[in-house]
């Protein structure tokens, strides 16, 4: 009856349970293998993830051009605001298509030339490599001279150009 079972057969089973209804035989000894072996697996700790780098070769490019100290940048505070910015009225040596401050009109300038840096750099230049009959050039060139935009309507002085 309940030796007819070979110890073999329930050797590692763990749905095995012995019936206490049944004492075990007077001679029945259990063999080491016969409790199903407890296999206690250690819990696999995850590993921590890496913190990732974090670079910061913007700031010290930005500390190389203003030549500003060595600050550590605020970490934790992100700023998401949006920077607007005006793009600069750029002013040419020619004519500019623009909305005068003034009179709020769209307008085309008048540069009004007048010699300046630029103009007598030229006839320096010209000047020491013995072009003394060319020194007049620059006088009369417009785009070697300082130009003045104004306003044709209300005459008003909306920008400058200096080339040097
Ligand atoms: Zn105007």
């Amino acid at each position: 009856m309940y030796n007819a079972q070979s110890p073999q057969q329930y050797i590692g089973n763990p749905a095995y349970q012995p019936n206490p209804a049944y004492p075990p035989a007077p001679g029945f000894v259990p063999t080491p293998g016969y409790a199903p072996p407890a296999v206690i697996a250690p819990a696999p700790t995850p590993a921590p993830a890496p913190m990732p780098s974090i670079n910061i070769n913007v700031n010290q490019n930005q500390d190389h051009e203003t030549g500003n100290a060595t600050k550590p940048a605020p970490t934790g505070v992100v700023t998401n605001q949006p920077i607007v910015v005006a793009p600069p009225m750029v002013f040419k040596g020619t004519p500019v298509q623009m909305t005068c401050p003034s009179c709020k009109r769209d307008i085309m300038t008048q540069p009004v030339y007048k010699a300046g840096g630029m103009t007598w750099l030229i006839c320096g230049i010209l000047g020491i490599f013995g072009f003394w009959l060319c020194c007049w050039i620059p006088f009369v060139v417009d785009s070697c001279k300082d130009a003045t935009h104004y306003c044709p309507q209300c005459r008003t002085i909306v920008g400058s150009y200096k080339p040097l």
